[in-house]
């Protein structure tokens, strides 16, 4: 059974790992890099991943995709103002769902992270000389059902078996606790590019007990680097009345630059941002100029109340696990944000403990990850461990009146499973319809809408006499499966689950057929490439040889040269047919040529060795680009 492998899918990078010999380990990617930017960017025909797509991200800046995590599972009205800052199109799409459009083309937030995982998979399936099929995906622990279920799409937009959706700090406290011995309760802080999560763990025995879980899916590095987007903006704007918002490449990399000062301002007090050449005046077309310094101070001051806002998760966490902050054993830092050292100073603010920092923050979710699948797969060197997680938020439905009852309430160890009789409000009422809500407040509209569902046919009863039992069903992943039957008659009547913001099945089935379909022109695209490549490489080394061989006979220069020529018409045609019976002449007159120009050097008592020819066929060159970088 090939490996399954652990992935953390993350709104600034993703990592990949697997278990070897009993320990989870990282795989690195083609280009040689522990972490991946999910970065998706579409060229033309070409869909470029990673760092590739990032590097250009400047002058593509409408069909480069970042941070679309933010986006998965989301209704519109959730994202508005983060779509609003956004270099590419982000609009509503059906059912009051988000779609980002690139070169004319609606594309769903899964669509995306799909192709960020086809490119970890695709790398990670190379370095391990199988194909992976199965695989466990992270979430932010306080995602809601919408963005889990999207989470799990992508994975299967994929072409993967989703093993498991598991949460990432509960990932990293596998990580973490992996090794320890003993009992201790522990707090992982987890801010990251775009989510902020808190979770407190139980651990020992083998048993990882989650007590509580708190965060904010709207808080993450990204935010600090818009503060700093905006202080730059707003600094040249005052200078030169020019908004570098709204010109879309300029805005790309004043996001670029804000998130290097960021990182510079980790180590450094304060740190020069220089962008040459950022726009033109309108009017002169003289080239503009933006230099800055910021402090760290500054920064800190500029993102006051971003951090003010890690503290009621924090102090949430606490008071549901009914601990207080001297119950917590360990604080362990998670998430790339975590090295902010203001971020660092207001964790140990509010728990009174010096964080613990031997946990690699990038690297601990993809390891727990493959902690897990092992755990799924039966991996025996991992002994008896048990993972008990919770649900992030409370689940219920509407009731008269506007109000939520809760069914399953938040902190509730999953999977779990409740049910509830609910009945009529009118007499002869034929169905009803119920809301199934997630989220805190009282009120059903404060809350987030998971889908309305229709029980029909109910046969004519007075009101408050038919007996509909809903059952709320939540599976490992944190997945909600609900049913519901009307009692009384016996009859069980069909769900629908309507305006939900995550895909049906149709749509995933139609992406997964995309997604393949892009993967086998890409695939199509790079062996053309490829080829072109190795004709070209070939015609250099045919060139050398006809310039070093002045002793060869005048006829057989005149020949290779015809081939040369042959082989650089059809590398400006780009004809495919052309380049293949181009690199075969060429092959066979530069053997042909380099046997003769041997036999003259031997003749003339010269041992001399030429150069090896590239008579690999196209089949091996094609797979070669499949193997790993070392
Ligand atoms: P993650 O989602 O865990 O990969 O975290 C990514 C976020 O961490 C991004 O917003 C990065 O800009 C941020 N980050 C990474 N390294 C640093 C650093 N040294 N200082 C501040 N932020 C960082």
């Amino acid at each position: 059974m090939p490996k399954a492998v652990g992935i953390d899918l993350g709104t600034t990078n993703s990592v990949i790992a697997v278990m070897e010999g009993g320990r989870p380990e990282v795989i690195v990617n083609a280009e040689g890099a522990r972490t991946t930017p999910s970065v998706v960017a579409y060229k033309g025909e070409e869909i470029l991943v990673g760092q590739i797509a990032r590097r250009q991200a400047a002058l593509n800046p409408a069909a480069t995709l970042f941070e679309v995590k933010r986006f998965i599972g989301r209704r519109w009205d959730e994202v508005k103002e983060e779509a609003a800052r956004s270099p590419f199109t982000v609009k509503e799409g059906p059912g009051g769902s988000v779609r980002v459009s690139v070169n004319g083309k609606d594309l769903a937030p899964e669509q995306v992270s799909a192709e960020v995982l086809r490119k970890l998979v695709a790398d990670a399936s190379a370095k391990l000389g199988s194909k992976i099929t199965d695989a466990v995906i992270t979430v932010p622990a306080y995602f809601d059902n919408s963005q889990r279920e999207a989470t799990k799409q992508a994975g299967e937009i994929a072409g993967l078996n989703v093993l498991r959706v598991i949460n990432e700090p509960t990932a990293a406290a596998l990580a973490y606790g992996l090794e320890r011995k003993g009992n201790e309760t522990v707090l992982v802080f987890d801010l990251g590019g775009g989510t902020f999560d808190v979770t407190i763990l139980e651990l020992g025995d083998g048993v990882f007990e989650v007590k509580s879980t708190a965060g904010d899916t709207h808080l993450g590095g990204a935010d600090f680097d818009h503060r700093i987007v905006d202080w730059l903006a707003d600094e040249f704007n005052k200078e030169h009345q020019f908004d570098l918002r709204k010109d879309k490449q300029a805005l790309q990399r004043l996001i670029e630059a804000a998130e290097k000062a960021k990182i510079d301002l980790s180590n450094a007090s304060e740190t020069s941002v220089s962008l040459p050449f950022i726009t033109f005046d309108p009017e002169t077309r003289t080239p503009m100029h933006l230099e800055r310094t910021l402090t760290r101070a500054k920064f800190e001051e500029l993102t006051a109340d971003l951090l003010k806002r890690v503290r009621h998760p924090v102090e949430q966490a606490l008071s549901d696990a009914k601990m207080s902050a001297s119950d917590i054993n360990e604080v362990i830092l998670v998430g790339g944000s975590t090295r902010i050292p203001a971020v660092k100073r207001i964790v140990k603010e509010i728990t009174g403990k010096e964080p613990n920092e031997s946990v690699n923050p990038d690297e601990a979710v993809a390891l727990g990850a493959a902690v897990q699948a092992g755990i799924i797969q039966g991996d025996s060197s991992l002994g008896d461990i048990v993972l008990v997680d919770v649900t992030p938020l409370t689940l219920g439905v509407e009731v008269k009146g506007g109000m939520i009852a809760p069914m399953i309430t938040r902190n509730t160890t999953v999977p779990a499973k409740k049910t509830e009789i609910y009945t009529t409000a009118e007499n002869n009422q034929p169905g009803v319809e119920i809301n199934v809500l997630q989220g805190e407040r009282p009120m059903a509209a404060d809350n987030k809408s998971l889908g309305r569902f229709k029980l029909e046919g109910i046969p004519p009863m007075r009101a408050g006499q038919a007996q509909i039992e809903v059952t709320f069903d939540i599976d490992a992943n944190g997945i909600l499966h609900v049913t519901a039957k009307e009692k009384t008659s016996g009859k069980e009547s069909s769900i629908r689950i309507e305006n939900t913001t995550t895909l049906d099945k149709t749509d995933v089935e139609r992406m997964v057929k995309e997604a393949e379909q892009n993967a086998a022109a890409d695939k199509a695209r790079k062996e053309k490439v490829e080829k072109r490549n190795n004709l070209d490489s070939l015609r250099v080394q045919a060139q050398q040889q006809l310039d070093e061989a002045e002793s060869a006979d005048q006829g057989s220069k005149d020949k290779l040269k015809a081939s040369i020529e042959a082989a650089e018409e059809a590398i400006r045609s780009e004809d495919d047919g052309k380049i293949t019976d181009a690199q075969k002449n060429l092959e066979e007159e530069l053997r042909t040529f380099m046997a003769a120009n041997q036999n003259a050097g031997a003749a003339q008592g010269e041992a001399q060795q030429g150069p090896t020819v590239n008579t690999k066929k196209d089949d091996d060159v094609i797979d070669a680009d499949f193997k790993p970088a070392e």
